[in-house]
């Protein structure tokens, strides 16, 4: 797992969940699954979020280099 893709992977969790949680005003059973979906982006977040090279967590950071060591993420 490269960090884009878990930070893509986080993304599309937390943006399903969270439909799935508004979507429980229409349909109730939706707020359970809804919200075990959308807080399992913190899975991804936490576990492969990280830089290459100084492997701190990198946050919001989509940039191409990392705010601490300034290393290269896309390697
Ligand atoms: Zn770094």
């Amino acid at each position: 797992m490269d960090v884009r893709k878990a930070q893509r992977l986080r993304d599309m969790l937390i943006l399903i969940g969270l439909c799935m949680v508004l979507g429980s005003y229409v349909f109730e059973p939706l707020m359970i699954p809804g919200a075990v979906v959308a807080f399992s982006c913190l899975i991804p977040h936490f576990l492969w979020n990280k830089c290459p090279h100084c492997g701190r967590q990198l946050g919001r950071n989509e940039a191409e280099f990392c705010q601490f060591c300034g290393g290269k993420i896309d390697d």
